[in-house]
């Protein structure tokens, strides 16, 4: 099964995904992820994405583009993926339909995981993150059992620069601006499918595999 899931920040893409990746046993691939670890290695990817990340920008469509296409040749991609804040941009949706027609694949569906503007900021503000692991807690809706504490591996848990308020409302804006105009792109295709984002992570969760299981 091969999945983009498409949403603003804040929208629970990557919970999803991970929900995903276990019961279908296919890889997250979120370029998010990707990019954090590269800034915390201090890699040279990681110091020219940093600049854009901290401000809320996204990193040039070339680099992120070249980042995916090593990717999905790895052999772990064979059964599928889930992408998770790729593409964002029509530049990268395309370079990804070409990427795939040159290795004689397609994608299933696109899901459009859809919130409104108030509780993204109030989700995203309240996001901590592990240092160590990448594990996403959130202060109200799904707090570690000890405060600051990752549950998995005990690292430290922080807020990202780019959860903080100022920045949460720009790459809103960037969403708005640069990500959104995928819907109408994937919806011209039959790909999307749009659920919405209310309620429990489980509850999301059953929308999405009724859509996946409900063709
Ligand atoms: P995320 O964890 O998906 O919200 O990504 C965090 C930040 O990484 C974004 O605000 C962008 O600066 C950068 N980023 C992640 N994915 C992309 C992408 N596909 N294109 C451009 N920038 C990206």
């Amino acid at each position: 099964m091969r999945l983009i899931l498409l949403g603003p920040p804040g929208a629970g893409k990557g919970t999803q995904a991970k929900m995903l990746m276990e019961k279908y046993q296919i890889p997250q691939i979120s370029t998010g992820d990707i990019l954090r670890q590269a800034v915390k290695e201090k890699t040279p990817l990681g110091e020219e994405a940093r600049v854009y990340m901290d401000r809320g920008a996204l990193v040039p469509d070339q680099v992120i583009i070249g980042i995916i296409r090593e990717r999905l040749q790895k052999p772990d991609c064979k059964r599928g993926y889930i992408l998770d804040g790729f593409p964002r941009t029509v530049v990268q949706a395309e370079a990804l339909r070409e990427t795939l027609a040159g290795m004689d694949s397609s994608l299933d569906y696109v899901l459009s995981i859809e919130v409104m503007e108030e509780e993204l900021i109030q989700r995203l503000s309240g996001r901590r993150t592990c240092k160590s692991c990448g594990e996403v807690y959130h202060i109200i809706y799904g707090p570690p059992k000890r405060d600051g504490v990752c549950d998995k591996c005990g690292g430290e848990l922080y807020q990202r620069d780019d959860d903080k308020e100022e920045t949460i409302k720009r790459r809103l804006r960037v969403y708005q601006a640069e990500t959104s105009p995928l819907i109408d792109y994937y919806k011209g295709r039959g790909l999307l499918r749009e659920i919405a984002g209310k309620g429990e992570i489980g509850e999301i969760f059953e929308r999405i595999c009724q859509v996946l299981e409900g063709g």
